[in-house]
């Protein structure tokens, strides 16, 4: 265990959390963490004001974890979220956590999925269930003991919850839960209408609330980049190709995404070093030094491996995971501008996280600019710049050096000049893409400006439709969008990937939407009716002797 993981080790969990926790490279806790996970470890009521990206989840993940018993085979505690996408990535943490708890088991309930399942696994005893209102009240109206053993409740984004209606499911779901259970109520603000809620629902709950002061930030330039999570890293490769840095400093929240991210830097050709908990005292002096003195120009790290850490060189900041708090992110950015020079911080904002961005702006008083990643003409004035830069210098005097070899070879060869300096540049770029049409080919898909995950009424409720939210790219009424990780890099263009869903699926072609082929992933709208057995159906499809392992596209 390092001395890091220390701060989780203090809350005296169950050792099988905690060496769950530190299996995932979390190196402390969070604020909200630290200060909710004793509250709800000692049994109390809590209203707990956080947001998604403040580590929220864990925050009451782990200390509920701890309190269940593992013998029992019965639902102990209840996670209510308003989407399906949130009650699944909560239900997903949960089973990270309780990776090494046996006999533990969690299950996702909300709508749009076939209700039998759901109350099997309940029945057959799973401890955890998490779980969207409308889809639980369903489940009640069926069996209204099935909550009866619950002595654990958590309300996720409660103010989300109220904004789409869930009041009257909320208060069903109340009575159908022993009134003697601890709730716990998380939300991003606390509007009267959910202060009215912990008045009658809680029991003398102690309120946990990250203080955020007002932060002062000068003579860096910060912007935003909204992104998917998978996408961070093809999105940082393309805006390293336009930003003008010296030294740069990129942050994440976990040991393996330093190591995952500075592997990928280094494989494009990037100076770049991995900075975390793990990495003995030593040798993180020596990546600084490296970084000091040029030898590195990139370092991946976490906050905690970044602490004190101070060089002149960094130009830059790109916040690749969003920081816990404005505090922190405000210490981050703090890493650049050093000395009186300006300093650019970059942060990458998945769609659910901007709440987040939000409150950073409230709390530095200043707007975090929205950039987009930098188009492929972009790219390519870059790429070409770069290229003249490196070769400008050698032009003075490379000809009475390598002239004669360049006579010689023409003659060899037999070519003209032009097609001799050809084959070098290209020998010289490495397949490098310096045309618009193959960078255009590499780009990563990025949200625009406002996607949001869908209400998960939308699935089993049209006629609650409006409040159904925006998709990155809106889709068509009725259609689902569907991910393969086969891309253009697998040799696949959207005629076959049609070629193979209209054949294998049955599906009449108007019945297929867009289908974008990217370089190493596609996404193809396919009609959501029937989807599930859609995607069965095509279980075992092969395009280009690959399985085409198409799945429904989520968010983040
Ligand atoms: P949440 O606010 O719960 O949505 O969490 C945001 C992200 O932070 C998730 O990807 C978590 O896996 C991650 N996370 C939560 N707690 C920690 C921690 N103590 N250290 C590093 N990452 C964390």
């Amino acid at each position: 265990m390092t001395q890091e993981t220390g701060g989780f080790a203090a809350f005296n969990l169950n050792p099988n959390i905690l060496s769950a926790v530190i299996a995932t490279g979390y190196e402390e806790p969070s604020a909200i963490q630290q200060q909710s996970i004793p509250i709800i470890m000692a049994g109390h009521d809590m209203i707990g004001q956080a947001q998604t990206g403040t580590g929220k989840t864990a925050a009451f993940a782990l200390p509920i974890l701890h309190r269940i018993d593992p013998a029992k085979r019965e639902p102990q505690a209840l996670i209510l979220a308003p989407t399906r996408e949130l009650a699944l990535q909560v239900a997903t943490a949960f089973e990270t956590y309780a990776k090494q708890m046996p006999g533990v088991t969690v299950v996702a309930v909300y709508g749009g999925a076939p209700m039998g399942p759901q109350l099997k696994a309940i029945r057959n005893g799973a401890q955890i269930v998490v779980a969207t209102p409308g889809r639980l009240c369903d489940h009640l109206r069926r069996d209204e003991k099935v909550l009866s053993t619950v002595n654990h409740l958590v309300l996720d984004e409660a103010d989300e919850m109220l904004k789409l209606g869930f009041m009257d499911d909320l208060e069903v779901i109340f009575k159908a839960l022993p009134p003697t259970r601890q709730t716990v109520l998380f939300s991003a603000t606390l509007p009267q209408s959910i202060r009215a809620i912990a008045e009658r629902h809680l029991r003398d709950p102690q309120h946990v609330k990250i203080q955020t002061k007002t932060q002062t930030v000068t003579a860096i330039e910060q912007a935003h980049l909204l992104v998917h999570a998978d996408q961070k890293t093809s999105a940082v490769l393309s805006l390293l190709e336009v930003e003008d840095f010296d030294a740069l400093i990129m942050f994440v929240r976990t040991k393996q995404a330093t190591l995952d991210l500075a592997s990928a830097l280094e494989a494009k050709g990037y100076k770049a070093a991995a900075l975390n908990g793990d990495i003995a005292q030593n040798q993180r002096e020596r990546v600084i030094d490296s970084l000091k003195d040029g030898r590195l120009d990139i370092v991946v790290a976490t906050d905690v491996a970044a602490r004190g850490l101070d060089v002149p060189r960094i130009t830059h900041v790109f916040n690749v995971d969003m920081p816990y708090d404005p505090e922190s992110y405000v210490h981050r950015i703090g890493r650049t501008g050093r000395a009186g020079r300006e300093g650019r911080a970059l942060l990458l904002v998945t769609p659910r996280e901007r709440r987040m961005l939000q409150v950073i702006e409230r709390v530095t008083g200043q707007k975090v600019a929205e950039v987009r990643l930098p188009d492929a003409q972009a790219v390519l004035d870059a790429r070409i710049k770069k290229l003249t830069n490196s070769l400008t210098p050698l032009v003075a005097d490379a000809e009475s050096t390598h002239g004669d070899l360049l006579d010689r070879l023409i003659a060899d060869i037999g070519c003209s000049p032009r097609a001799l300096a050809a084959a070098l540049l290209r020998k010289a770029t490495n397949g490098q893409a310096l045309t618009l049409a193959a960078i255009e080919r590499d780009r990563p898909l990025v949200p625009n400006s406002a996607p949001r995950e869908r209400s998960e009424r939308s699935g089993d409720r049209p006629d609650r439709g409006d409040r159904e939210r925006r998709a990155p790219v809106p889709l068509a009424e009725g259609r689902a969008r569907c991910r393969t990780a086969l891309g253009a890099r697998d040799g696949i263009a959207a005629k076959n990937l049609l070629g193979a869903i209209l054949n294998e699926g049955g599906l009449a072609r108007e019945a297929i939407g867009r289908i974008q082929v990217r370089d190493s992933f596609s996404l193809v709208e396919l009609p959501e009716a029937g989807l599930e057995g859609l995607l069965a159906k095509l279980k075992d499809t092969r395009v280009a002797g690959k399985q085409l392992k198409l799945r429904r596209y989520r968010e983040d």
